[in-house]
């Protein structure tokens, strides 16, 4: 697999790299992204002969048609991180919550968040590449919720590789905080910030822009990396998953082989349903993916309207905050595959420009062909929890925006895989509340959900409130890059 540029090549950098390059540099021409030049195809020989296979035997078997320029072993040791889920040889279970409406439960993992998928062998693949080359890098992450956890989790005691994680003080649940300042590895390094979420985005963003800090970098020899989810080192990750459990259907006598279905994805930087098209056009037989959002809904304007506006909207938090974005960044490679570099970069300059792109009413068609959108309301999201809830099924409110797109956007009553992004524990507050409590402390939630439905808390999350906190410093945004460059 080679990996060509969504915005066209610009002379300078090489229009062609392998996967590795892909990875460690991943800005490309004119501020585009890496993607892959031509895909695999998944044949119905590959799915039969992996009905019964285990997650990392598939997985193996499909980076290897994939062709990347990773050596065997280091990909064996990376899906072993795997083994950290709650049943290593089944670590995306599928539950059944209708006829025909399953759920492809992705929170199995170290940080019950789904961003473990594809962060934990992509972690240990790009820690592995840079101690082959013998370089140093760093990770900057600053993060209102998952992603810090998850990237610190996977990077933790990886030679070569430093993680500074930021995190708005008093701006995440308990949980996702005590997951940040109970991790522990010499190589990690996490502050909280005084301030909001984009207090401490900018403070990052000028601080990664700074003279004084990127001198020191080049100084001490240290590369900086981006572990964000326009990586193709985690979207590859997330190919896997829609195609296992599409062959989970099958193995478990739901559906015959080549019969098509719904994906709904509940989704954000896209990267998750990303994922989902590329294992489409690799051959799974997949209807259409319907992409969910919160009422930050620029992604269901862009699939039902063709229209990407940020002019007329301010980001609105949500009880989904994982979802609470504005730039999406993964669109762009649908739009290369669909449109080609040159519209492409036509459009994505349009939006830097004036705010806003529009497609024609014949590139929206092709849009549509693939996706289709909705989004729902925190109320509504409640609801849809509530209902499940007094069924037995407890789903934290990520997944529940997808129940109204499987409710209301399929044109045939084709059996549906919807994807649960995240554990209830995380969210454990509005949990509580559709259930009837009231709970201002995760610790006071978590213990009236999982009596009231008599759930247990797994062991992950119920460990952190007993752990030592290792990371206790508070810091002023404007402390940020001092304290930083001291770190190196
Ligand atoms: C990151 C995240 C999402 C959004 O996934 P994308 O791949 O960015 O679209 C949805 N739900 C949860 C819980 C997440 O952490």
């Amino acid at each position: 697999m080679e990996f060509i540029e969504t915005r066209g090549n610009d002379g300078v950098k090489t229009a062609k790299v392998p996967f590795s390059k892909a990875i460690l540099e991943p800005s490309a021409s004119f501020g585009g992204l890496y993607v892959p030049q031509e895909l695999p195809k998944i044949d119905d020989q590959f799915i039969q002969s992996h009905l019964y296979s285990p997650y990392k035997e598939l997985a193996f078997d499909f980076l290897n048609l994939c062709d990347i320029d990773i050596d065997p072993d280091t990909l064996t040791v990376a899906l072993n991180r795997y083994d950290l889920y709650d049943d290593p040889l089944n670590p995306v279970p599928l539950e059944q919550i209708e006829d025909d409406c399953f759920v492809s439960e992705l929170y199995h993992g170290p940080t019950r968040a789904f961003k473990d998928m594809a962060l934990q062998p992509f972690g240990y693949i790009l820690g592995s590449l840079a101690k082959e080359r013998d370089e140093r890098y760093i990770i900057m992450a600053a993060t209102s919720g998952d992603t810090g956890p998850a990237t610190l989790e996977t990077f933790k005691n990886q030679e070569n590789v430093k993680v500074v994680c930021l995190y708005p003080d008093g701006g995440t649940s308990d949980v996702q905080r005590l997951q940040m300042v109970t991790e522990d590895g010499a190589n990690l390094h996490v502050f909280g910030v005084k301030g909001d979420f984009d207090d401490t985005q900018n403070a990052l963003k000028s601080l990664l822009s700074s003279k004084d800090f990127n001198a020191t970098l080049e100084a001490k020899n240290v590369k900086l990396s981006a572990a964000n989810s326009v990586n193709f080192g985690r979207i590859i990750f997330q190919i896997i998953y829609h195609i296992y459990s599409y062959i989970a259907l099958i193995r478990d006598k739901k559906i015959e082989a080549g019969k098509p279905v719904y994906l709904v994805v509940p989704s954000g930087n896209f990267g998750n349903a990303l994922g989902a098209y590329y294992a489409k056009k690799m051959g799974i037989p997949i209807k259409k993916i319907l992409i969910t959002s919160n009422q930050n809904n620029v992604l269901t304007d862009l699939i039902q309207n063709g229209e990407y506006d940020l002019n007329s909207r301010e980001l609105v938090k949500t009880i989904s905050p994982a979802m609470d974005i504005l730039k999406s960044s993964n669109v762009e490679r649908v739009l290369f595959d669909k449109f080609g570099a040159t519209r492409t970069k036509e459009l994505m300059e349009h939006l830097v420009a004036h705010g806003f792109y529009r497609l024609s009413s014949s590139e929206l068609d092709a849009l549509r062909e693939d996706f289709d959108a909705s989004f729902s309301t925190d109320e509504e999201c409640e609801s849809v929890m509530g209902i499940y809830a007094t069924k037995g099924y407890i789903m934290d409110p990520h997944t529940a925006t997808c129940i109204k797109a499987y409710e209301q956007l399929r044109e045939e009553k084709l059996k549906t895989i919807i994807y649960s992004t995240a554990e209830w524990t995380k969210f454990s507050p509005v949990v509580a509340k559709v259930l009837g409590g009231q709970a201002k402390e995760d610790i006071e939630a978590l213990s009236y959900v999982s009596k009231k439905a008599s759930h247990p808390i797994s062991t992950k999350i119920q460990e952190l409130f007993s752990k030592p906190i290792i990371h206790k410093e508070i810091i002023s945004k404007d402390d940020i890059q001092a304290r930083i460059i001291a770190l190196l």
